[in-house]
């Protein structure tokens, strides 16, 4: 923004604040300066935030391909060519709230519980006055902790989970924590309202039938890739909103819910899944709902070809912010020039 695109001072004196956006790019290059998710302002540089953007550089819960730690500075990158407006969502998702990097949570990798508690701990403190938060991992183990934080003030919340893999595993070589099993952990735990929780895109081969057993039984919804094929996308988003209702939720969104054409720099990758467009025009579909928290996970930038895996997470993540963004009222002026 230039001092010209500034309203007059004693306009500014009767308004509240201007949030603060991203860096103007008729200014300052996009291609210039250090990394913040889309080009945001760094938390400590604004009073407050509504919604924070956090990575969690942490990937010692994965079972096959390592690399997701990268993920949060990949993703990052990626994002430098998002642009304030949303014409899919007519909003203005950096302007009218304040949303901030929040930078990396520090997450001990030789010890898995030890990096939860960190995990949530950083959370919980992140939250404090109302800050809603966007996480960018790291693997899919994180989303454990953070619905603990989540669930410590709005109680068992609605999970809405994009995922080719059900995560409602019971342990790997014993270990009960990694990246396929924080559903079930999390049941229970009693973090999730299982009356309103689906998984979407699930696909692929499995150990058993009982895996689908075990996870209808703790109460999961599924729409799988191949209902989302024969059904359509009208139908499965009609589904998706009738499950979640007017619950609060938690989105938790594995990018290897997307095709590996569309996303091959992830950790588990499962052919046959989601076009990138598919997924975006679900996630617009959710404005209007009560998204109290949200996740991007299994960038592994190792295996990306040519950013395609890091912008289809960016892509995810701002369409995700902009469904969580209030509606301006009626009366007001828009908040920044286009
Ligand atoms: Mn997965
Ligand atoms: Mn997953």
């Amino acid at each position: 923004m230039t001092n010209d695109d500034q309203p007059p001072a004693d306009q500014a004196a009767a308004d509240p604040p201007q949030n603060v956006g991203p860096l103007d790019a008729s200014v300052t290059p996009r291609y210039a300066g250090i990394a913040t998710f889309a080009r945001l302002p760094r938390l400590e540089d604004v009073p407050r935030a509504d919604i924070a953007v956090v990575g969690v550089p942490f990937d010692s819960g994965v079972s096959y391909r390592p690399g997701a730690r990268f993920g949060p500075a990949h993703v990052r990158e990626a994002s430098r060519l998002l642009r304030p407006y949303n014409p899919a969502q007519d909003v203005e998702p950096f302007f009218q709230q304040q949303v901030a990097d929040a930078g990396d949570i520090a997450a001990n990798p030789f010890d898995i519980l030890g990096a939860v508690g960190q995990i949530e701990a950083a959370a919980r403190a992140l939250q404090q006055g109302g800050t809603r938060l966007l996480t960018i991992g790291g693997d899919h183990t994180i989303a454990l902790p953070l619905l603990r934080a989540v669930a410590a003030i709005h109680g068992p919340v609605a999970v809405l989970h994009f995922d080719a893999h059900l995560d409602t595993w019971d342990t790997y070589f014993g270990a009960p924590v990694t990246h396929g099993t924080p559903f079930r952990r999390a049941s229970e735990e009693g973090l999730i309202d299982l009356t309103a929780s689906l998984h979407v895109g699930i696909r692929g081969p499995l150990y058993s039938r009982s895996d689908l057993r075990d996870d209808a039984r703790l109460g999961f919804a599924v729409i799988s890739c191949q209902e989302l094929e024969l059904e359509g996308l009208p139908r499965a988003v009609e589904r998706m909103l009738a499950r979640l209702g007017n619950r609060p939720v938690y989105l938790s969104v594995d990018i290897d819910v997307l095709d590996p054409a569309h996303a091959p720099g992830t950790g588990t990758p499962e052919a046959g899944g989601m076009t990138s467009r598919e997924l975006l025009t679900m996630l617009r579909a959710l404005r209007g709902v009560n998204i109290v928290g949200a996740d991007v996970v299994e960038v592994a930038p190792a295996y990306d070809h040519a950013q395609n895996t890091a912008v289809a997470a960016a892509h995810v993540a701002y369409e995700i912010i902009s469904a969580m963004t209030p509606d301006l009222p009626p009366d007001s002026p828009a908040a920044t020039p286009i």
